[in-house]
């Protein structure tokens, strides 16, 4: 009886240790093709356990041949293995006041497909489920190039605090959400949608919980996008700062993402910089988002009527006029960046006081207005923090442009993939047989 409870543990253990090998190959594979001795190398694996792996990922078609290479130009030519990174996709979506983003990324993290779709969404629930199921399905429809793909599972980046393990917007003032199922309502209608889903652990049919849907903060997601690869993957303490209609941020202190101790950390839009302030969406006055979100940017720099108030147009477009107007000289809406570029310098300064990052990344709309008020950020740090050098910390300009949340929201969702491929099945088995041989696997 003992006997054969060991033999069982001891196969466990064994298909985890597999489990975790082929997560190296495929992490270390992201990085670039490789021969399998430069896997070994790169790994601290055997090459024969290394090509064991490679021959397991090709029949689930994540890896192929690359091209033959010569390395030192000594003895036989190794034979590249290389990623099939379109094998395995998946989608990440933001939702914000008054816009969709939705982003595909693939096995190697690379971007196949983006797409911003301007919708009202405050207090609309059912009409926003329902627009981001069409977003999904769209542009799955536009990124499924390969047969073989599968999709790996969706992330929704939401403005407000959300409880992940539920799936739950718990409050998103913004968009006057209060409790939202949102992994319920978004997954309820992607499983009637024909897409290559991957098999769930629990059963073979296409059903609710086939569909791997995960719900985050947008800031934390944008984050997690900027430490996947963003502006600077070598940085071990960053903060990210992103302006959209309310301000979010995300700090990463030694190399992990500070959550908190029930998930909400990185509230920095509500941090009352101005006593008596004015009114903020979450019922407080005076908070960060009032001073330098993108409500108070716009009503600075415009009058009410003025088309960078369409909130129909898309945003990057009403970002363009305001630049355009900026670079050709206009008085007022040089004063709104200046008045705001200060504000943003004032409470990032106390987030460099707090935590002394080496990169404060800019990102949403602050990053796209970069060229005016990354100089005022800068002053402002100069100023107010007290650490010579303002300690150290370098301003820089995510790269990753409105789709971060959206892009963060993907990378969280291609998560269980790498850390177990052997969700992925092998390539040829019919849907039905799926289930079959995950049995077999496990
Ligand atoms: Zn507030």
């Amino acid at each position: 009886m003992g006997g054969a409870t060991t033999h069982l543990a001891g196969r466990a253990d064994h298909a985890a240790v597999r489990r975790a090998n082929l997560a190296v190959v495929v992490r270390a594979l992201r990085a670039g093709a490789r021969t399998r001795a430069r896997l070994a190398t790169d790994t601290q694996l055997t090459k024969a356990t290394v090509s064991s792996l490679v021959a397991e990922l090709a029949g689930r078609g994540l890896v192929r041949s690359g091209a033959p290479t010569r390395a030192g130009g000594v003895g036989r030519p190794g034979q590249e293995v290389e990623l099939a990174a379109e094998r395995v996709l998946s989608i990440g979506v933001e939702l914000n006041v008054d816009y969709l983003c939705g982003v595909v990324l693939d096995l190697a993290g690379e971007q196949r497909a983006v797409v911003r779709t301007a919708f009202d969404v405050p207090g609309r629930i059912e009409a926003t489920a329902e627009e981001m199921a069409d977003l999904i399905v769209d542009l799955a429809g536009t990124a499924l190039a390969a047969d073989s793909a599968v999709l790996a599972g969706v992330g929704v980046a939401a403005p407000g605090l959300v409880d992940g393990a539920a799936g739950i917007v718990r409050v998103a003032p913004n968009l006057r959400w209060h409790d939202v199922p949102v992994l319920d309502l978004l997954a309820k209608r992607l499983a009637r949608a024909p897409l290559p889903w991957l098999p769930a652990a629990g059963g073979a049919e296409p059903s609710r919980e086939s569909v791997d849907v995960l719900v985050d903060n947008e800031a934390t997601l944008a984050t997690l996008a900027e430490y996947a690869g963003g502006v600077d993957p070598a940085e071990r303490d960053l903060i990210l700062v992103t302006g959209g209609v309310g301000v979010g941020g995300g700090l990463v202190v030694d190399g992990r993402l500070v959550r908190g101790s029930a998930g909400f950390a990185g509230e920095v839009g509500h941090i009352a910089v101005v006593p008596d302030g004015v009114l903020c969406g979450c019922g407080r006055r005076g908070c960060w988002e009032t001073v330098c979100g993108l409500g108070a940017l716009l009503d600075l720099a415009a009058a009410p009527d003025d088309a960078v108030h369409d909130h129909r147009r898309d945003l990057d477009e009403r970002l363009d006029l305001l630049l355009d107007r900026a670079r050709h000289g206009d008085a007022r809406t040089l004063q709104a960046f200046d008045k705001v570029g200060r504000a943003l310098g004032h409470g990032a300064a106390m987030l460099v006081n707090l935590t002394n990052p080496r990169v404060l990344v800019l990102g949403g709309y602050f990053a796209r207005l970069g060229e005016f008020l990354r100089p005022l950020v800068e002053a402002e740090l100069a100023d107010r923090v007290v650490a010579p050098n303002a300690g150290g910390v370098r301003v820089a300009l995510s790269r990753l442009g409105l789709a971060a949340a959206a892009t963060g929201a993907a990378h969280a969702a291609l998560a269980a993939v790498l850390d177990d491929p052997t969700l992925v099945p092998p390539t040829g088995a019919p849907p039905s047989a799926r289930e079959a041989l995950r049995k077999d696997t496990a």
